[in-house]
């Protein structure tokens, strides 16, 4: 799809007698039937989804982070599991295993005589409401294209470099958008989806070899040792 820049790739099934595809395959020749796609005669067409992320927030074997008090679990967290893959049907066992182990650590370690500081209410004054919502709905579209086109599944330098680039743009506009308009639920969203994506492009350049899901053209050989390419507040300019 990429090197044909096509929005998806065709399976072909027709080949099959009528019988076999729907007894077979029941559910999808129910739903391909429904967007007018008969697959006993026609191609079905196909694109890769995104299954899981594969990094994350670092914890402990408790969830802890390295910021006291902030647990990360599940799909959000990178609890070393996994290595540079992770096998199906992993995520959910982790998701249960690690939401119990911190568990365990939050009601051991609860600090109960903490106090909650006051916190000001925010400041609106300043600001005014958007005229042109249509901005968030614009990035937010871009963001996903860009990282799907440019950082998804086979990477090359200067796919990451493009997506960086456009990262970086898209920060500076929502920096702009966040000062100047009153927030809403869909800006924040979209400012912690730059963030992420960010992360991840930074991540991934720091890669130079082809490890599990991470496969780069430019490097697609494995190092004979593994290398990570962990961010840390130290070496990451926020
Ligand atoms: C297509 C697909 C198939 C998968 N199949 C499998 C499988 O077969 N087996 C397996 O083990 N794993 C599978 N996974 C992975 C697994 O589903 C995830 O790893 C797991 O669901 C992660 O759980 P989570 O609770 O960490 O995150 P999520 O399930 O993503 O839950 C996060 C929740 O937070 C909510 N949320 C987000 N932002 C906010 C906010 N600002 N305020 C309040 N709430 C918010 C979201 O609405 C969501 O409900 C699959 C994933 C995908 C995408």
């Amino acid at each position: 799809m990429k090197r044909l820049g096509s929005d998806c790739l065709f399976l072909d099934i027709s080949h099959k007698p009528e019988s076999f595809i729907k007894e077979h395959f029941p559910t999808i020749y129910e739903r391909c039937l429904s967007y007018g796609i008969d697959i006993t005669r026609q191609p079905i067409p196909v694109v890769p989804a995104a299954h899981y992320t594969c990094g994350g927030i670092m914890t402990d074997k408790h969830g802890c982070t390295d910021i006291e008090g902030l647990y990360a679990v599940g799909e959000t967290a990178f609890t070393g599991l996994h290595g540079a893959n992770r096998l199906a049907s992993n995520s959910l066992l982790e998701c249960i295993v690690y939401a119990s182990s911190a568990a365990r650590h939050i009601s051991e370690h609860l600090n109960t005589d903490s106090v909650i500081p006051d916190v000001p209410g925010w400041d609106e004054s300043q600001v005014t409401d958007s005229d042109e919502d249509v901005i968030i709905a614009h990035n937010w579209d871009e963001l996903r294209r860009f990282m799907w086109d440019y950082v998804g599944i086979v990477r090359t330098d200067k796919r990451l470099q493009r997506a960086k680039h456009r990262v970086d743009l898209l920060q500076q506009e929502i920096t702009d958008y966040y000062s100047n308009y009153k927030i809403s639920r869909d800006l924040l969203e979209l400012r912690n989806l730059a963030v992420v994506a960010d992360l991840i492009i930074r991540c991934a350049m720091l890669r130079k070899e082809s490890r599990g899901l991470h496969y780069t053209l430019d490097y697609p050989d494995t190092h004979a040792e593994p290398r990570d390419s962990i961010l840390t507040p130290i070496n990451y300019d926020w």
